[in-house]
């Protein structure tokens, strides 16, 4: 089957600074790295890697043509992204050399997805097929549930949080994924625990701490392999694309998580984002 994601593409613009810029400094950086980020992409790296057939619907500006090709060659079938007259969107990190950052993001063409571009893809999906989207582009809660009608299965991945993008599209989800930060905030703005909100399957990823399943049987849990954290970027992506790629292949939901937390967990003990993401032989073959 065919996992459709509806999701950011930002040029991760990385800058090494001798220490974060204070209001009204003019700082000159001592090193720039550019990559291939945004949640969206991200997980659909992650899900390609983890051997699912994923097709990336989105939009670039101009400048992100490479953004595009990088997300091709990791085998994201990349038809569905759109060139706008927007610049891409992008996130420009100031790293300071005890790891502390300051991040700057703007939306750009990831907000300009226009109506016809994030549609159209639906028509060639297949019932049983997978969409996910999160919070990083226009028009999600329309495309989920034209997906959903569709008889697709259908996921949201709730980052960056707001409550209200949450709610727009709960009536028509099978699958949240949140971390568990968001996951209190959810209960605080609807006044109702995550197990109790209507979705099938609800995943709450808490960190170190691994994760919990709020499913037709109950809440269970799920402790995270042990690693040396070199650097998070990217867990929670690389954690929603390995579960929805583990369904997608047939896996049983306990199964999926096992995967998932796997490759979350080798992401953890590397630098990077997009790169660092295993593939499934090195999730397999991982010994944690
Ligand atoms: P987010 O990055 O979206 O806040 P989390 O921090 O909850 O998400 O991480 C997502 C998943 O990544 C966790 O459920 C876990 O499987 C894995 N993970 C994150 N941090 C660690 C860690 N320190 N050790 C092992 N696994 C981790």
């Amino acid at each position: 089957m065919t996992l459709w994601t509806l999701g950011s593409i930002n040029a991760d613009y990385a800058y090494r600074v001798p220490r974060l810029p204070a209001p009204g400094e003019t700082l000159a950086a001592e090193g720039l790295m550019r990559g291939l980020g945004g949640k969206g992409a991200n997980l659909s790296v992650a899900a390609a890697r983890a051997a699912a057939r994923v097709v990336h619907v989105g939009a670039v500006g101009p400048d992100g043509r490479w953004a595009v090709e990088r997300l091709m060659e990791y085998g994201v079938d990349v038809r569905h992204v759109a060139e706008v007259g927007e610049v891409t969107g992008h996130a420009v990190i100031a790293v300071a050399p005890d790891g502390e950052n300051s991040i700057l993001i703007w939306p750009g063409a990831n907000a300009a997805i226009p109506e016809a571009v994030r549609d159209a893809p639906l028509a060639e999906a297949r019932v049983g097929d997978r969409a996910v989207a999160q919070n990083e582009t226009n028009g999600q809660g329309g495309w989920l549930a034209t997906a959903k009608r569709m008889g697709l299965s259908t996921a949201y991945v709730a980052a960056p949080f707001d409550p209200q993008a949450v709610g727009a599209v709960l009536d028509v989800l099978d699958l949240l994924i949140l971390n568990a930060v968001e996951a209190e905030q959810l209960e605080a703005a609807l006044g109702r625990r995550v197990g109790d909100l209507g979705v099938r399957d609800v995943l709450v990823t808490m960190g170190a701490e691994g994760c919990r399943w709020h499913g037709a049987e109950g809440e269970r849990s799920f402790p995270a392999p042990k690693v040396e954290v070199v650097d998070t970027t990217g867990a929670g992506d690389t954690f929603a694309g390995y579960v929805l790629a583990g369904l997608d292949r047939g896996l049983p939901m306990v199964q999926a998580i096992g995967q998932a937390q796997v490759a979350a967990a080798l992401m953890v003990a590397r630098r990077g984002t997009a790169d660092a993401i295993p593939d499934l032989k090195e999730v397999q073959d991982a010994r944690l």
